[in-house]
């Protein structure tokens, strides 16, 4: 069984978001990337499928710029035996990148796509959703648990107030939730044996898709700053600040 996972090349979890002088979008000069959380997630789910013997092969897609290509090495460091990149200049969108899937996972014909459930730049949560719809695959999104047997995934997917299991007949798309691993750290030596599998990088006309937005942004900005608390001496005095001040009582 091959499994598809798809990983985006996003601002590091731990930078500090600056919005450009200009509001039109954030500012990414000098700032550190690096794969996508929920995608490392995706990933290491792959791998386990593979080393439980129940998938034989983990392809990564990435779409995007040339430096992609590092978001996939270290894909192919965690353990995906090769790697595709979509090269494109163009920022793209959700629908483009579902679009681009779409054509991969034709090509490749995958028993299981896994995506992250969002990009943390974009906070689309639309791509996995998207790509179920243009392929006409069932999906599982939010997923905290993923079993494999008899051509069925069966997937336990957080939502509201609990857990819902799902059973998908193969082949299907999986959107990762937190819960579902603890992604494992890539070591030197599988650093130094990703450097030799294979990457192919295609173009989006390769693909026959149009990667043109759709939507355009009008202006972007920082929330609004919000006042800092006060500690209150007891609970007749926060009551009187309810009262008077907040004046929610
Ligand atoms: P989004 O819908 O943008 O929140 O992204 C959801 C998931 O779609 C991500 O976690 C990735 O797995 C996948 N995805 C989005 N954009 C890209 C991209 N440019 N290249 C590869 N995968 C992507």
């Amino acid at each position: 069984m091959k499994v598809l996972v798809s990983v985006k090349r996003s601002v590091d979890a731990n930078v500090k978001i600056r919005v450009k002088a200009d509001q039109s979008g954030v500012d990414l000069a000098n700032v550190k990337m690096s794969m996508n959380p929920f995608d490392e997630i995706a990933v290491e789910e792959a791998v386990r499928l593979k080393e439980a013997g129940v998938a034989d092969e983990v392809v990564a897609v990435s779409c995007g710029v040339a430096s992609c290509q590092e978001t996939l090495r270290t894909a192919l460091a965690i353990g995906a035996d090769r790697a595709i990149l979509v090269e494109t200049e163009q920022d793209l969108q959700p629908l483009a990148v579902a679009k681009l899937l779409k054509a991969i996972a034709d090509r490749e014909r995958p028993a299981l796509v896994i995506l992250g459930k969002q990009a943390i730049d974009d906070d689309a949560n639309q791509t996995g959703q998207m790509l179920a719809a243009l392929a006409s695959l069932p999906q599982a999104t939010f997923a905290s648990k993923v079993v494999v047997a008899d051509g069925k995934a069966i997937v336990s997917r957080e939502v509201d107030g609990g857990a819902e299991t799902l059973a998908l007949t193969l082949p299907a798309i999986v959107t990762t939730d937190l819960r579902l691993n603890e992604p494992r750290y890539v070591t030197l030596p599988n650093i130094m044996k990703a450097k030799k599998k294979p990457l192919e990088t295609v173009k989006p006309e390769d693909l026959g898709v149009d990667v043109l937005p759709r939507l355009r942004t009008l202006k972007v900005a920082e929330p609004a700053k919000r006042n800092a608390g006060v500690q209150v001496a007891d609970v007749k005095t926060l009551v009187e600040k309810l009262k008077t001040e907040a004046k929610v009582l």
